[in-house]
């Protein structure tokens, strides 16, 4: 990182990656929501598959599938979000401010 502030040419500057911090936390919500729906149906394969073991493999094939729809779902959709973010922090929003005068800026060199 090379950049300078546009305004007082001070080179204290910091990155404020507001879209980078939203994507991630909105991903991660909407992949473990859809990640939770896909947990349902993999407890219900899971119970399904434990059918042969009894109870206890109806039970312990639900929650497994439960846990790996759910994990999966809040992970994948993290990384997606702030991916998604980063590339708004960069294009869009003034993700650079400077410490000096507090000025906003986008990079320039990217
Ligand atoms: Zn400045």
């Amino acid at each position: 990182m090379n950049n300078s502030c546009p305004n007082c040419n001070s080179s204290r500057i910091t990155t404020r990656n507001i879209g980078r911090k939203t994507g991630g936390f909105i991903g991660s919500v909407g992949g473990a929501t859809s990640g939770a729906t896909g947990a349902l149906s993999g407890a219900e394969l899971g119970a399904t598959l434990g059918v042969t073991g009894g109870p206890i493999g109806i039970a312990i094939g639900g929650i497994a599938g439960a846990l790996i729809g759910g994990l999966f779902g809040g992970v994948a959709g993290g990384i997606a979000g702030a991916t998604v973010g980063e590339q708004v922090d960069t294009r869009i929003l003034n993700n650079f401010q400077c410490l000096r005068c507090g000025h906003s800026f986008t990079s320039r060199s990217l």
